[in-house]
């Protein structure tokens, strides 16, 4: 694979940019496969570059009924930060947010990482003391977090109304390298170091079953026909309990449509990323100037891929009285994902009744920011048969008790 670098360029430009390779090779699938992900999201495609950078099995198929990127990876908010509460919840999330430091780098692929700060508003008591509560437990995981006061605030967002009338700023939890990364460059940037590994990327190819022999994984059923493997990595988001069950068990997990919008360009208004998560919405400012403003999940269950009216209106409503000048814009569009949401608002990187399947799944509407760190466990997870970033987060943690609350740093109420 040719590399990209200022001189490439340049050289290209000589030759009217007839020199580069395809970023991916588009293959069909073998026979065969050591170990088989389906899902290119961000979450499969890391696990497969993982497994090839840190373990050196590079046999590997990553199936993909639609197109790379296109599920929740491709839609969401990018909002980038580790400051959960948890002891498990703070290694993972770290850990992947000190892989994006480096990303672009790593991958030879500019994943446009912007490290540009993210607040968590507390507009409630309840919220305040929640919140100094994260920032003390971060200080111990060593994750760097402050409490801020609401000047600093307003300092940080000068467009905020700090005053109410419903909701007052009382201060907030401020993660300085906290920040946003470009969605799609995450997906495309893994899909072309696996295809350089030798691995193949197969879009257009739906998994419609999971063949076992004596409790053991030994293939799969495709659209494109059979396919056999030693291994099988789930990692299908909103679709993994339609996985789960072709495979014969549970998971402890709901589906759920999450929205976004973004506003027509405007010009550089706010340089941070902030959520209100009582008035619920979060909101950033892309390069290209749109306001990008997340909402809520519906309030059933569902697995449609598309915005609904009230959702704007709730959404849009709640944020006018913080971010007044939001009345002002006119929306260029609005879209939703299906995000996968378990009962303690953790994810689920385990082993599953079925030998050789593993799962990886439940990252709810803040999984953006774990793909690198999620990637790299579930690929020590499915190359060793354990890792101590996955130890916590078995899918038998429902049964037997052990929940990893993270109610409270969700971001977003459901
Ligand atoms: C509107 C919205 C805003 C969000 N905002 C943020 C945010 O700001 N920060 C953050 O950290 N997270 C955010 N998230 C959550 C984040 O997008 C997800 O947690 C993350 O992208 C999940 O990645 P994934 O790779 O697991 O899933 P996906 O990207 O959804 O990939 C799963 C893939 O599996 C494929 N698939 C499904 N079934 C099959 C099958 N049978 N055969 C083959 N392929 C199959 C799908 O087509 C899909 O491409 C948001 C989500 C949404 C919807």
């Amino acid at each position: 694979m040719k590399r990209y670098s200022a001189f490439a360029i340049a050289k290209e430009a000589m030759r009217q940019h007839t020199g580069w390779d395809r970023a991916w090779a588009k293959r069909e699938p073998k026979k065969k496969y050591d170990v088989i992900i389906v899902g290119a999201g961000g979450h499969g495609l890391a696990t497969a570059y993982f497994l090839g950078k840190n373990f050196g099995i590079t046999n590997v198929a990553i199936l993909e009924k639609g197109w790379l990127g296109g599920g929740n990876t491709g839609r969401n908010t990018t909002i980038i930060r580790s400051n959960y509460l948890q002891d498990p919840s703070a290694a993972i999330y770290e850990k992947s947010r000190s892989l994006y430091e480096t990303m672009s780098q790593d991958l030879n692929y500019n994943v446009m990482f912007s490290p540009r700060g993210v607040i968590m508003l507390a507009q409630t008591q309840h919220e305040v003391r929640g919140y100094k509560r994260t920032a003390h437990a971060n200080a111990l995981q060593g994750v760097t977090t402050e409490w801020i006061d609401p000047a600093r605030v307003k300092e940080l967002c000068p467009i905020m109304n700090i005053d109410g009338p419903r909701y007052p700023v009382l201060g907030g939890l401020w993660q300085a390298r906290g920040g946003t990364a470009r969605h799609d460059a995450v997906a495309w940037g893994y899909a072309r170091a696996c295809s350089d590994m030798g691995m193949d990327v197969i879009q257009q190819c739906e998994v419609q079953g999971v063949r076992q022999k004596e409790g053991k994984v030994v293939g799969v059923d495709t659209s494109k026909g059979p396919i056999d493997c030693d291994k099988l990595g789930m990692v299908v988001a909103g679709h993994s309990g339609v996985l789960a069950q072709m495979a014969g068990f549970r998971l402890p997990i709901e589906s759920v449509a999450l929205q976004a919008l973004v506003s027509a360009p405007i010009i550089p208004a706010m340089d941070i990323v902030v959520m209100a998560n009582t008035v619920h919405g979060y909101l950033s400012q892309s390069d290209k100037g749109e306001m990008v403003i997340g909402g809520g999940t519906d309030g059933y269950n569902n697995y449609t891929q598309r915005g609904s009216f009230h959702h704007i209106e709730e959404t849009v409503r709640a944020l006018v009285e913080t971010f007044p000048m939001l009345a002002r814009l006119k929306m260029l569009r609005q879209w939703g994902g299906i995000v996968d949401v378990t009962g303690d608002r953790s994810p689920i990187l385990s082993k599953t009744p079925v030998e050789g399947v593993f799962v990886n799944c439940g990252w709810g509407t803040g999984g953006f920011k774990a793909i690198p760190g999620s990637g790299w466990a579930m690929a020590e997870l499915i190359a060793k048969g354990q890792s101590p970033l996955t130890d916590e987060f078995s899918m038998f943690r429902f049964r037997e008790g052990k929940f990893i609350d993270e109610s409270v740093a969700a971001g977003v109420a459901h």
